[in-house]
């Protein structure tokens, strides 16, 4: 019996969410009394693939198929169902990212699985086998009871602290699957990969602009303060509707969910749609002409005032520490 956790990397790489789900994946075997089976699809090095043994992993299933190469969730899926067979798997661990999102119904077709979407701590219950999770944007929270026999979960991002295995040792072993026509339905002519910049839903740091920016002209101020801090660029939803700001960088119920240690809100008034996305940062700093914007009561720090004088001196005031 095995915990199995899908575990996602970027150009061989993983990304810091694969960590965060073995670690949790860690946690419910535990609780079950069962070992965890890590995942991984693409080519990603040995010493790489060890990494996850640091996080509580004892066997690694690597899959690494010329026809995988075309990020393809239907793929994916296929892939995942075949290894949670062979390993017995009666829980199986993905993200709640669009990718997990894409992944977790047709995962649940093919194994007959309940799924508990979104959840952010380890089961209540087992018996009934019982997961928490927010809900309404945040506003509530859900005890969701999962009856079949095998269960998938899908974890909230950055819910989920790190939690290093010392002396875990583990296995790698190379699976083949069959991806061909009978598996992909649809076919992918290109792949962009954004180069240099930090993914948005893996960032420390988040500085994010909303209609208060007032001409997507100024947001010089607001990258720069970013670049300073290493930190990611995010928007609201008006902003990237009006096309100011790309739509990969919106956050809020429609958008990216993240959960960074801190979160600066800029211009953006606090609305319940954006909340969705981001009141899991550890830190909220706002800045707003408006004392009585909603975004003040989600937020730790507040500036109240103009954020085209209030950037430049964080700028500038950033420059000076570094120095
Ligand atoms: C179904 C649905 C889904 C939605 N999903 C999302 C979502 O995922 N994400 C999302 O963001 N929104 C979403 N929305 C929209 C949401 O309801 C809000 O309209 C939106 O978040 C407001 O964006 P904003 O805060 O940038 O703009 P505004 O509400 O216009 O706020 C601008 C803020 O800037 C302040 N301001 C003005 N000038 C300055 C200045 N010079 N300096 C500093 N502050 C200034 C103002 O006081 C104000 O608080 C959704 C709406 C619906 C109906």
């Amino acid at each position: 019996m095995s915990v199995l956790v899908y575990t996602e990397n970027w150009d061989g790489k993983f990304k810091k969410l694969s960590f965060e789900l073995v670690s949790y994946a860690t946690g419910v075997a535990k609780m079950i009394g069962a070992s965890v089976t890590a995942v991984s699809i693409g080519r990603v090095e040995e010493t790489e693939l060890k990494k996850l043994g640091n996080y509580g992993a004892a066997k690694i299933i690597t899959v690494n198929n010329d026809g995988l190469n075309v990020l393809d969730n239907q793929a994916y899926a296929s892939v995942i169902s075949e290894a949670a067979l062979k390993e017995h798997a009666t829980i199986i661990i993905i993200s709640n990212n669009n990718s997990g999102k894409a992944i977790a119904p047709r995962l649940s077709v093919r194994l007959k699985a309940g799924v508990g979407s979104g959840v952010s701590r380890l089961p209540i219950s087992l018996n009934p086998f019982t997961v928490y999770k927010r809900t309404y944007s945040g506003n509530a929270f859900a005890h969701l009871v999962i009856k079949s026999d095998v269960k998938i979960l899908t974890l909230a991002q950055n819910s989920f602290d790190l939690a290093e295995t010392p002396g875990n040792t583990c296995t790698i072993e190379n699976l083949s699957v069959a991806v061909d026509g009978s598996v992909i339905k649809t076919s992918v002519r290109d792949v962009q990969k954004q180069t240099g910049k930090i993914l948005l839903t893996d960032a420390d740091v988040v500085v994010s602009g909303g209609r208060g920016m007032k001409s997507p002209d100024n947001w010089g101020p607001l990258t720069e303060l970013a670049s300073l801090l290493g930190a990611a660029t995010a928007c609201s939803r008006p902003v990237s509707d009006e096309g100011w700001r790309p739509h990969e960088e919106h956050t809020g119920q429609t958008g990216k969910i993240i959960a960074p240690n801190l979160y600066i809100a800029v211009g953006i008034s606090g609305a319940t749609q954006h909340l969705a996305g981001i009141s899991s940062s550890k830190y909220i700093v706002a800045i707003n002409t408006d004392k009585d914007a909603p975004i003040f009561e989600a937020a730790q720090y507040g500036i109240v005032g103009d954020a085209m004088k209030i950037l430049p001196k964080l700028v500038e005031a950033v420059k000076d520490l570094k120095k």
